[in-house]
């Protein structure tokens, strides 16, 4: 049902009437996660003001360690859409437990975000299936493109077909920075999928000086659209502070974004 075989055109996923895989590039921007109402409010007004259309933030985080900052959990969500509304953005966020989809759902959750540690959980991928909700797929830490490409078609099999793919870095033997971004997955995945590929530049490099580098790699690639960690405060973020973007460097990113969109 992904693949090209099965339909040759491109499609366009719309999100609260914003198109995702057509020609213009969506960019969504917003902190690791979401920490407090007050926080979320200059965290949604910078991403406005940048020009992004959509924002990001997870409430459930999956930490590699059960000791640290988890997420704020089911109030997270609350702060979220009461200031993404404020400005009015569409929100994606990250599901990890099926017990969370009716809230979710009740939440009016714009874009269910399956997260890297997740794309092989098969009964989580089963039960989006099921939702008429758009879920970005993140690719997982050393998934191959088949493997991916199957994680979607789980999905896509169970009525769901509002898919974009999110390539965020892959593990290597590199270790000077978080991941390495697959810029070759880009031109593959729309190859093989007519659905819409977006890249997470912030996961990839893990350090913010290198998400302008990265990012305008992924658009001249030919990626719809990047997933971007912002934060109002960089320095002061409970999760992921090295590879946040202030909003003065998301301003600037934006416009160095239109240069690259226009070039190609
Ligand atoms: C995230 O987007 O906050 C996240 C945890 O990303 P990933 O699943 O790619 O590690
Ligand atoms: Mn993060």
């Amino acid at each position: 049902l992904v693949s090209r075989e099965f339909k040759s055109t491109d499609t366009i996923i719309e999100v609260r009437g914003i198109p995702f895989g057509g020609k213009q590039i969506q960019i969504i921007a917003g902190p690791c996660s979401v920490e407090t109402p007050e926080q979320m409010r200059s965290a949604a007004e910078a991403v406005k003001a940048a020009g992004c259309r959509l924002m990001r933030g997870g409430a459930f985080k999956p930490r590699t360690s059960p000791y640290t900052f988890q997420g704020v959990g089911d109030e997270g969500l609350d702060y979220f859409r009461t200031a993404a509304d404020a400005v009015g953005l569409p929100i994606v966020t990250e599901l990890m437990d099926v017990r969370k989809i009716d809230l979710f759902l009740e939440k009016g959750v714009d874009i269910i975000q399956i997260g890297t540690r997740n794309m092989q959980n098969f009964d989580l991928l089963k039960e989006v299936g099921r939702l008429d909700v758009p879920v970005i797929l993140k690719r997982g830490l050393s998934a191959t493109v088949k493997e991916w490409l199957m994680a979607a078609e789980y999905i896509a099999a169970h009525g769901n077909h509002k898919i974009i793919f999110a390539e965020r870095g892959i593990r290597t033997f590199e270790t000077s920075y978080r991941n390495v971004l697959d810029v070759t997955a880009i031109p593959v995945l729309k190859k093989e999928t007519h659905l819409p590929v977006i890249v997470d530049p912030s996961h990839a490099g893990g350090k913010s000086w290198l998400v302008p580098a990265l990012s305008k790699a992924a658009i001249a690639a030919g990626a719809d659209g990047l997933l971007v960690e912002s934060h109002p405060c960089p320095e002061e973020a409970w999760c992921d502070a090295d590879q946040a973007l202030s909003p003065q460097q998301l301003m600037t990113l934006m416009d160095d974004l239109h240069k690259v969109a226009a070039a190609i």
